[in-house]
């Protein structure tokens, strides 16, 4: 009969985060050897299986060539399926935002339409508007951040969708809010090359479990992170484009409301 030791791997892993002695994740490897069949031979623990491939398909906006048909990342198994279809949903949201500003973007082959990403950040984003490794003309305003990256994203996914970039892991991690303070919820470091990018993104387990946090604040974490991915950096506050950019796609592109603070929506970034 299979032992499942998922939760107690869960647990264990809490327990010693929370004291600080590991960073991320334990190798399934610490059946005692007692329940370990006596024939059993164990393998290497490089032979173990920590991840899952999870294949995502690339939407193909209309201008955009040489696109690979899917994307692929590596997934952590300690994540429950209904936290990797979050995960998977969310993907699928930044992909979408890019298919759609690719689209309007291209304007029916004129390529110099205004799109509702590029627009609305151009209304919000003024600062931090360039990549970490951009060199070209310097960036005045939000619409040409956003034009610069959904291109970057668009080199982000054609490098993993034709496997030239090293594998995008999907690592696990789980800490709860301390009060009402959100600790981290998908965490990414800033890229500082344009070219062979993995997505490489830590996601609290905790937070996708809160019934509180829905698709559109998962979207726009994960975008967060894409544009670290992509190069641009922090803070994470109101005016700086690797908030604004993806508190647009939150807001469905609509214009802020007044009542709403900011912060509401940069709490979830990282
Ligand atoms: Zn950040």
């Amino acid at each position: 009969m299979p032992i499942n030791i998922q939760p107690v791997l869960n647990l264990i892993q809490s327990i010693l985060q929370s004291v600080g002695q590991v960073n991320n994740l334990l190798p399934p490897s610490i059946l005692p050897p007692s329940l370990l069949p006596t024939s059993f031979i164990a393998p290497p623990i490089a032979q173990e299986i920590l991840y899952t491939e999870m294949t995502i398909p690339v939407p193909q906006p209309p201008g955009v060539t040489g696109l690979p048909p899917n994307v692929y990342f590596d997934v952590s198994n300690l994540f429950t399926a209904a936290q990797k279809q979050k995960i998977r949903d969310s993907i699928s949201g930044v992909l979408f935002n890019w298919f759609l500003h690719m689209s309007q973007k291209w304007n029916g082959g004129a390529n110099n339409g205004l799109s509702q990403l590029a627009s609305c950040s151009n209304t919000y984003a003024t600062k931090n508007l360039k990549p970490f490794w951009y060199k070209g003309v310097a960036i005045t305003n939000g619409r040409k951040a956003a034009e610069v990256a959904m291109d970057q994203i668009t080199q982000i996914i054609k490098d993993n969708g034709f496997r030239k970039s090293p594998p995008s892991r999907i690592d696990w991690t789980y800490i709860p809010n301390v009060g009402s303070f959100i600790i981290t919820t998908m965490r990414a470091n800033t890229a500082s090359t344009q070219t062979k990018v993995p997505v490489n993104v830590l996601i609290n387990s905790y937070q996708l479990d809160q019934p509180n946090v829905g698709f559109g604040i998962l979207l726009g974490a994960m975008f967060h992170a894409w544009l670290h991915r992509a190069g641009f950096t922090d803070p994470k506050i109101t005016s700086y484009f690797i908030s604004e950019c993806p508190m647009c796609a939150m807001r469905g592109y609509a214009p802020k409301n007044p009542a709403v603070p900011d912060n509401l929506f940069y709490q979830y970034f990282d």
